[in-house]
């Protein structure tokens, strides 16, 4: 498997790194230079047409007509700040929380899913009158102070800045590789043991927040049952339920509209992002007015991009093209088909030790045949293979080890077929080398 950057990939991270700092990474061992995208493809500057199985940020579709020209319109038209009176903000606003229960009928306005986590923590400390959150092992949840501290991801890394003293971590009830694997009972299981954490914990929690779905775990899905034993233990000691579906809202996990309905819950608190703007920076916290009111008492809350004329024609358009599109019924339909796929490689190869997720949000573990141990290098083999054969996924895990597939809303079963076939491929000429 030939790796190797070309002269002009060279120059251009050579040019890159100029000015920006190398934490910046660069995604693959050969880098992609992209000159343009539509739907799930997109171009490199060599006139390649790319398979993009990987982006959830544009959710229905790289470059949208009908989401372009939404923003495209309303930029030429105004765009302000929310100290004005415009009429698409209340109306995204009432188009928004139509997705979700009633009682969930406050929403404020950010730019990106960090900032959307970093006020929820303060709006549910306004409320809880403490800053205790009990946070899910491998969750991420941003890059801002508040967000990094509520992310075992980023704080518990070897560079990261440790677990700080207001934050209880609860393990990922993880039914593949965690110590409860039956899934009819895994869920309780761990529950009752974050609730024993809870009570061992000195002080009240605040907050709970997790993801449905654990991207950076590897996109492990919490086991059936977890959120709903805990929900009701941290709401004893006057903790908000937090779900964070930057990655898994908005239609993307087929069955439900938001992924926290698989867990048969209500969030006091939803934290929103990435896809909500199709690629265009959104955030927002979507709440009750209880909780809102509570925060209400203390300091002003502006943004001066968040809720934008330009933001909320975007965001209306994303909502109007899920609904016309029927791209929920396709993540659904398109999802079942692909995972089936990807769980047929279990049938030829013993390095696929689980696959996982639902709808268009899926994980591959590869592991060691013998003994089940993560393979960290296969699952790199595996991206970077694929990305020369111009399909994109990416990697994940606290082992790297599982392929990470999460691609646009109107991703067909042919290109399911497209990655599926040459996953296969890939394994096949691993075996035969090995
Ligand atoms: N929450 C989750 C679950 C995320 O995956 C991310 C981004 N990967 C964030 C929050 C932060 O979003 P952003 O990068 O837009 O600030």
């Amino acid at each position: 498997f030939p790796i190797s950057k070309s002269k002009d990939e060279e120059a251009a991270l050579k040019d890159r790194h100029q000015f920006i700092s190398p934490l910046l990474s660069v995604s693959y061992k050969k880098p992609l230079s992209l000159s343009g995208s539509a739907f799930q493809y997109m171009y490199d500057t060599h006139g390649n047409t790319i398979l993009d199985a990987y982006n959830n940020i544009p959710h229905v579709g790289h470059c949208h007509p009908k989401v372009v020209q939404a923003g495209q319109r309303q930029m030429a038209k105004l765009n302000t700040n929310t100290r004005y009176l415009y009429d698409l903000l209340p109306r995204y606003a009432e188009k928004l929380l139509g997705k979700f229960p009633k009682h969930l009928n406050r929403v404020f306005f950010v730019n990106s899913g960090s900032a959307a986590s970093d006020l929820a923590i303060r709006i549910a400390a306004a409320y809880s009158g403490n800053r205790n959150v009990m946070v899910m092992e491998h969750g991420y949840h941003g890059n801002t102070q508040i967000s990094i501290d509520i992310s075992d991801y980023k704080f518990s890394n070897k560079k990261g800045q440790g677990q700080a003293s207001n934050i209880l971590k609860s393990s990922i009830p993880d039914l593949y590789r965690g110590k409860y694997q039956n899934p009819e009972t895994a869920g309780w299981s761990y529950a009752q043991e974050a609730i024993a954490q809870l009570k061992g914990f000195e002080k009240p929690i605040g907050a709970f927040v997790s993801e449905p779905i654990v991207g950076c775990g590897g996109q492990v899905p919490l086991a059936p049952g977890y959120l709903k034993a805990l929900y009701p233990a941290i709401r004893a000691q006057g903790g908000i339920c937090i779900s964070d579906e930057v990655q898994t809202g908005f239609g993307r996990v087929g069955e439900y509209f938001w992924g926290y309905e698989a867990q048969e819950v209500i969030p006091d608190m939803v934290i929103l992002g990435k896809p909500m703007g199709n690629g265009h920076p959104i955030g927002a916290v979507i709440t009750t007015q209880e909780v809102a009111e509570a925060f209400e008492k203390g300091v002003e809350f502006f943004s001066s991009f968040g809720g934008n004329p330009v933001s909320c024609a975007i965001g209306i358009s994303v909502l109007e093209v899920i609904e016309e599109e029927g791209l929920q019924q396709n993540a659904l339909e398109v999802g079942e088909f692909y995972k089936k796929a990807l769980n047929e490689l279990k049938n030829d190869f013993s390095c696929i030790g689980d696959v996982r997720g639902s709808g268009l949000f899926l994980g591959v573990e590869l592991v060691k045949p013998d003994s089940n141990d993560p393979d960290t290098a296969l699952a790199s083999l595996v991206k970077n293979e694929l990305r020369n054969q111009n399909i994109l996924i990416s990697t994940d895990g606290p082992y790297d080890n599982v392929l990470k597939t999460k691609p646009p809303l109107c991703f067909s079963k042919s290109n399911a077929d497209q990655v599926f076939d040459a996953i296969t491929t890939i394994l096949q000429k691993v075996e035969f080398h090995s």
